[in-house]
Protein backbone atom coordinates (compact mmCIF):
# COMPACT_ATOMS: atom_id res chain seq x y z
CA UNK A 1 0.00 0.00 0.00
CA UNK A 2 2.80 2.25 0.61
CA UNK A 3 4.86 3.22 -2.50
CA UNK A 4 8.65 4.35 -1.40
CA UNK A 5 10.08 6.88 -3.11
CA UNK A 6 12.09 5.07 -5.16
CA UNK A 7 9.50 3.73 -7.59
CA UNK A 8 8.31 6.82 -8.56
CA UNK A 9 10.94 7.18 -10.81
CA UNK A 10 10.02 4.38 -13.24
CA UNK A 11 6.36 6.38 -14.04
CA UNK A 12 7.78 9.71 -14.18
CA UNK A 13 8.74 8.89 -17.88
CA UNK A 14 5.48 7.94 -19.02
CA UNK A 15 3.82 10.86 -17.27
CA UNK A 16 5.85 13.24 -18.62
CA UNK A 17 4.85 11.54 -22.58
CA UNK A 18 1.20 11.67 -21.22
CA UNK A 19 1.53 15.10 -20.64
CA UNK A 20 2.45 16.17 -24.24
CA UNK A 21 0.36 13.84 -25.96
CA UNK A 22 -2.33 15.27 -28.10
CA UNK A 23 -6.35 14.80 -28.15
CA UNK A 24 -7.14 15.56 -24.37
CA UNK A 25 -11.02 15.49 -23.11
CA UNK A 26 -12.44 17.49 -20.49
CA UNK A 27 -11.40 15.52 -17.25
CA UNK A 28 -13.83 15.00 -14.74
CA UNK A 29 -16.53 16.96 -16.75
CA UNK A 30 -19.51 14.60 -15.61
CA UNK A 31 -18.49 14.48 -11.68
CA UNK A 32 -17.36 18.30 -11.47
CA UNK A 33 -21.30 19.01 -11.48
CA UNK A 34 -21.97 16.76 -8.62
CA UNK A 35 -18.83 17.92 -6.03
CA UNK A 36 -19.38 20.43 -3.27
CA UNK A 37 -18.19 21.77 0.06
CA UNK A 38 -20.24 20.61 3.19
CA UNK A 39 -19.60 21.46 6.61
CA UNK A 40 -17.85 18.94 9.23
CA UNK A 41 -20.87 17.81 11.05
CA UNK A 42 -22.20 16.41 7.65
CA UNK A 43 -19.17 14.37 6.72
CA UNK A 44 -20.38 10.71 6.96
CA UNK A 45 -17.95 9.07 9.42
CA UNK A 46 -19.27 5.21 8.53
CA UNK A 47 -16.14 3.31 7.57
CA UNK A 48 -13.30 5.76 9.12
CA UNK A 49 -11.22 4.11 11.70
CA UNK A 50 -10.87 5.82 15.26
CA UNK A 51 -7.41 6.76 14.15
CA UNK A 52 -8.95 8.70 10.95
CA UNK A 53 -11.77 10.00 12.91
CA UNK A 54 -8.74 11.48 15.50
CA UNK A 55 -7.39 13.10 12.28
CA UNK A 56 -10.59 14.54 11.45
CA UNK A 57 -11.19 16.08 14.62
CA UNK A 58 -7.78 16.90 15.22
CA UNK A 59 -7.30 20.93 16.56
CA UNK A 60 -4.18 21.49 14.95
CA UNK A 61 -6.19 21.23 11.29
CA UNK A 62 -8.29 23.33 9.82
CA UNK A 63 -10.25 20.65 7.86
CA UNK A 64 -12.53 21.46 4.72
CA UNK A 65 -14.80 18.90 3.37
CA UNK A 66 -15.04 18.62 -0.32
CA UNK A 67 -17.59 15.91 -1.56
CA UNK A 68 -18.32 14.08 -4.65
CA UNK A 69 -20.41 10.70 -5.32
CA UNK A 70 -18.12 8.09 -3.81
CA UNK A 71 -15.23 10.74 -2.32
CA UNK A 72 -15.02 13.22 0.60
CA UNK A 73 -11.73 14.97 0.11
CA UNK A 74 -10.48 16.79 3.60
CA UNK A 75 -8.46 19.86 2.94
CA UNK A 76 -6.57 22.95 3.34
CA UNK A 77 -6.06 24.47 0.02
CA UNK A 78 -8.86 23.86 -2.67
CA UNK A 79 -6.83 23.99 -5.95
CA UNK A 80 -5.51 20.69 -4.94
CA UNK A 81 -8.09 19.27 -3.64
CA UNK A 82 -10.24 19.94 -6.50
CA UNK A 83 -7.69 18.09 -8.79
CA UNK A 84 -7.73 15.24 -6.19
CA UNK A 85 -11.55 14.45 -6.39
CA UNK A 86 -11.76 14.64 -10.05
CA UNK A 87 -9.07 12.40 -10.64
CA UNK A 88 -10.90 10.13 -7.36
CA UNK A 89 -14.40 9.93 -9.97
CA UNK A 90 -12.38 9.69 -12.87
CA UNK A 91 -10.37 6.97 -11.73
CA UNK A 92 -13.92 5.45 -9.96
CA UNK A 93 -15.19 5.49 -13.71
CA UNK A 94 -12.39 3.80 -15.50
CA UNK A 95 -11.83 1.41 -13.37
CA UNK A 96 -15.46 0.18 -12.95
CA UNK A 97 -15.91 0.14 -16.48
CA UNK A 98 -12.66 -2.37 -17.39
CA UNK A 99 -14.09 -4.94 -14.85
CA UNK A 100 -17.45 -4.65 -14.90
CA UNK A 101 -18.20 -7.96 -13.23
CA UNK A 102 -16.95 -6.26 -10.17
CA UNK A 103 -19.57 -4.61 -7.35
CA UNK A 104 -18.79 -1.44 -5.04
CA UNK A 105 -19.91 -2.87 -1.79
CA UNK A 106 -19.79 0.39 -0.16
CA UNK A 107 -22.39 1.42 -1.87
CA UNK A 108 -23.81 4.97 -1.00
CA UNK A 109 -20.59 5.21 1.22
CA UNK A 110 -17.88 7.70 0.84
CA UNK A 111 -14.06 6.68 0.39
CA UNK A 112 -12.11 9.36 2.59
CA UNK A 113 -9.22 11.65 1.46
CA UNK A 114 -6.68 13.39 3.76
CA UNK A 115 -4.78 15.84 2.30
CA UNK A 116 -1.34 17.52 4.52
CA UNK A 117 0.03 20.12 3.07
CA UNK A 118 3.58 20.27 4.79
CA UNK A 119 6.38 18.32 5.90
CA UNK A 120 5.74 19.00 9.24
CA UNK A 121 1.72 18.06 8.96
CA UNK A 122 3.05 14.70 7.27
CA UNK A 123 5.05 13.84 10.75
CA UNK A 124 2.05 14.52 12.41
CA UNK A 125 0.92 11.60 10.31
CA UNK A 126 3.63 9.18 10.69
CA UNK A 127 3.89 9.71 14.27
CA UNK A 128 0.02 8.76 14.98
CA UNK A 129 0.77 5.98 12.52
CA UNK A 130 3.51 3.57 13.60
CA UNK A 131 2.37 1.15 11.13
CA UNK A 132 3.44 3.46 8.15
CA UNK A 133 7.16 3.11 7.60
CA UNK A 134 8.91 6.27 8.16
CA UNK A 135 9.80 6.03 4.42
CA UNK A 136 5.95 6.60 3.79
CA UNK A 137 5.26 9.28 1.31
CA UNK A 138 1.45 8.50 1.51
CA UNK A 139 -0.93 5.39 2.01
CA UNK A 140 -4.40 4.20 1.51
CA UNK A 141 -5.42 1.90 4.62
CA UNK A 142 -9.10 0.40 4.45
CA UNK A 143 -11.03 2.89 2.69
CA UNK A 144 -9.02 6.04 3.99
CA UNK A 145 -6.30 7.92 1.84
CA UNK A 146 -3.30 9.74 3.56
CA UNK A 147 -1.94 11.95 0.93
CA UNK A 148 1.11 14.61 1.16
CA UNK A 149 0.85 17.26 -1.37
CA UNK A 150 4.37 19.05 -0.20
CA UNK A 151 7.63 17.26 -1.08
CA UNK A 152 7.44 16.30 -4.56
CA UNK A 153 7.80 17.67 -7.63
CA UNK A 154 4.73 17.94 -10.03
CA UNK A 155 4.77 14.85 -11.58
CA UNK A 156 6.01 12.73 -9.16
CA UNK A 157 2.57 13.77 -6.76
CA UNK A 158 0.49 13.11 -9.46
CA UNK A 159 2.29 9.82 -10.26
CA UNK A 160 1.81 8.87 -6.65
CA UNK A 161 -1.80 10.22 -6.58
CA UNK A 162 -2.39 8.24 -9.75
CA UNK A 163 -1.22 5.00 -7.69
CA UNK A 164 -2.26 5.41 -4.26
CA UNK A 165 -6.05 6.58 -5.81
CA UNK A 166 -6.23 3.01 -7.37
CA UNK A 167 -5.59 1.12 -4.55
CA UNK A 168 -8.29 3.26 -2.60
CA UNK A 169 -10.71 2.77 -6.01
CA UNK A 170 -9.73 -1.17 -5.72
CA UNK A 171 -10.88 -1.52 -2.27
CA UNK A 172 -14.48 -0.46 -2.51
CA UNK A 173 -14.87 -3.59 -4.73
CA UNK A 174 -12.69 -6.07 -3.07
CA UNK A 175 -13.74 -8.67 -0.69
CA UNK A 176 -10.86 -10.64 -0.54
CA UNK A 177 -7.00 -9.59 0.31
CA UNK A 178 -5.08 -9.59 -2.87
CA UNK A 179 -1.59 -11.57 -3.36
CA UNK A 180 0.77 -8.59 -2.09
CA UNK A 181 2.58 -8.82 -6.37
CA UNK A 182 -1.19 -8.34 -7.45
CA UNK A 183 -2.36 -5.95 -5.19
CA UNK A 184 1.14 -3.45 -5.90
CA UNK A 185 1.00 -4.67 -9.53
CA UNK A 186 -2.31 -3.58 -10.28
CA UNK A 187 -2.09 0.11 -8.44
CA UNK A 188 0.91 0.68 -11.44
CA UNK A 189 -0.45 -0.32 -13.56
CA UNK A 190 -4.39 1.42 -13.47
CA UNK A 191 -1.96 4.13 -12.02
CA UNK A 192 -0.63 4.60 -14.73
CA UNK A 193 -3.75 3.68 -17.42
CA UNK A 194 -6.39 5.79 -15.86
CA UNK A 195 -4.27 8.66 -15.49
CA UNK A 196 -3.87 8.65 -19.17
CA UNK A 197 -7.69 7.89 -19.46
CA UNK A 198 -8.33 10.61 -17.29
CA UNK A 199 -6.81 13.11 -19.31
CA UNK A 200 -8.26 12.23 -22.72
CA UNK A 201 -5.02 10.43 -23.60
CA UNK A 202 -4.98 7.31 -25.36
CA UNK A 203 -3.05 3.74 -23.90
CA UNK A 204 0.03 3.80 -25.17
CA UNK A 205 0.73 -0.11 -23.86
CA UNK A 206 3.37 -0.55 -26.82
CA UNK A 207 5.38 1.68 -25.06
CA UNK A 208 5.28 0.75 -21.38
CA UNK A 209 5.72 -2.72 -21.57
CA UNK A 210 8.86 -3.08 -23.63
CA UNK A 211 11.34 -6.01 -22.52
CA UNK A 212 11.88 -5.93 -18.69
CA UNK A 213 15.59 -7.42 -18.64
CA UNK A 214 15.73 -6.92 -14.76
CA UNK A 215 13.19 -8.71 -12.68
CA UNK A 216 12.64 -10.66 -9.89
CA UNK A 217 11.98 -14.47 -10.32
CA UNK A 218 8.21 -14.71 -10.46
CA UNK A 219 8.44 -17.17 -7.74
CA UNK A 220 9.89 -15.28 -5.44
CA UNK A 221 6.84 -12.19 -6.86
CA UNK A 222 4.22 -14.55 -6.77
CA UNK A 223 4.49 -15.74 -3.43
CA UNK A 224 5.72 -12.48 -1.71
CA UNK A 225 3.79 -12.09 1.51
CA UNK A 226 6.21 -8.64 2.56
CA UNK A 227 7.71 -6.03 0.99
CA UNK A 228 11.47 -6.58 0.03
CA UNK A 229 13.71 -4.43 2.55
CA UNK A 230 16.55 -3.58 0.35
CA UNK A 231 15.61 -0.22 -1.93
CA UNK A 232 17.04 -1.81 -5.11
CA UNK A 233 14.62 -4.86 -4.44
CA UNK A 234 11.87 -2.82 -3.73
CA UNK A 235 12.06 -1.27 -7.21
CA UNK A 236 12.51 -4.61 -8.89
CA UNK A 237 9.44 -5.59 -6.81
CA UNK A 238 6.80 -3.08 -8.15
CA UNK A 239 8.54 -2.86 -11.72
CA UNK A 240 7.93 -7.27 -12.61
CA UNK A 241 4.70 -6.72 -10.57
CA UNK A 242 3.54 -4.11 -13.01
CA UNK A 243 5.02 -5.91 -15.64
CA UNK A 244 3.21 -9.65 -15.05
CA UNK A 245 -0.28 -7.15 -14.71
CA UNK A 246 0.55 -5.63 -18.12
CA UNK A 247 1.38 -8.90 -19.40
CA UNK A 248 -1.94 -10.76 -18.59
CA UNK A 249 -4.43 -8.24 -18.83
CA UNK A 250 -2.81 -6.39 -22.03
CA UNK A 251 -0.27 -9.05 -23.71
CA UNK A 252 -2.96 -12.53 -23.14
CA UNK A 253 -6.19 -13.58 -23.94
CA UNK A 254 -8.70 -10.64 -22.22
CA UNK A 255 -11.44 -13.33 -21.34
CA UNK A 256 -8.39 -15.91 -19.39
CA UNK A 257 -7.87 -12.57 -17.44
CA UNK A 258 -11.43 -12.05 -16.72
CA UNK A 259 -11.41 -15.50 -15.41
CA UNK A 260 -8.33 -15.00 -13.34
CA UNK A 261 -9.38 -11.95 -11.64
CA UNK A 262 -12.94 -13.15 -10.82
CA UNK A 263 -11.34 -16.75 -9.10
CA UNK A 264 -9.21 -14.38 -7.06
CA UNK A 265 -12.80 -12.42 -5.92
CA UNK A 266 -14.08 -15.44 -5.55
CA UNK A 267 -11.37 -16.60 -2.99
CA UNK A 268 -9.84 -18.78 -4.54
CA UNK A 269 -6.00 -19.58 -4.11
CA UNK A 270 -3.98 -17.10 -6.09
CA UNK A 271 -1.40 -19.00 -7.33
CA UNK A 272 -3.14 -22.14 -8.29
CA UNK A 273 -5.77 -20.19 -10.26
CA UNK A 274 -2.92 -18.07 -11.76
CA UNK A 275 -1.42 -21.72 -12.90
CA UNK A 276 -4.74 -23.28 -13.88
CA UNK A 277 -5.99 -20.29 -15.94
CA UNK A 278 -3.64 -19.96 -17.89
CA UNK A 279 -2.31 -23.61 -18.44
CA UNK A 280 0.95 -23.35 -17.52
CA UNK A 281 2.46 -26.35 -15.30
CA UNK A 282 3.96 -24.80 -12.80
CA UNK A 283 5.80 -21.57 -11.82
CA UNK A 284 8.76 -22.63 -14.24
CA UNK A 285 6.33 -22.45 -17.38
CA UNK A 286 4.90 -18.81 -16.22
CA UNK A 287 8.26 -17.59 -16.15
CA UNK A 288 9.06 -18.72 -18.96
CA UNK A 289 6.18 -17.32 -21.17
CA UNK A 290 6.63 -14.47 -19.30
CA UNK A 291 10.64 -14.23 -20.21
CA UNK A 292 9.30 -14.86 -24.00
CA UNK A 293 7.06 -11.35 -23.53
CA UNK A 294 10.19 -10.12 -21.90
CA UNK A 295 12.80 -10.87 -24.99
ZN1 LIG B 1 0.75 0.58 -3.44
Amino acid sequence: MQVPRSILMALLPALILAGTAADAAPPGAASAADMRDIPAEAVDRAGLLPVDVAMLTNPGFRWQHLQTEHFIVHYERKTFATRVARMGEDFYKAISEDLPDMQDRLGAQRSHIFIFRTPRDWQTVLANNPGAGPWAVSFVRGQTMYLQESGAGQADKMGLLAHEMTHLVFNRFLTVRLPLWLNEGLAEYYGEFAYRRSKGLTHRERKVFTPLRQRMPLEVLLTATAYPVEPAAVDLFYATAKQMVGFLVWKLPRDKWNIYFNRILAGDPPLAALLETYEWEDINAAEKAFHQFNR
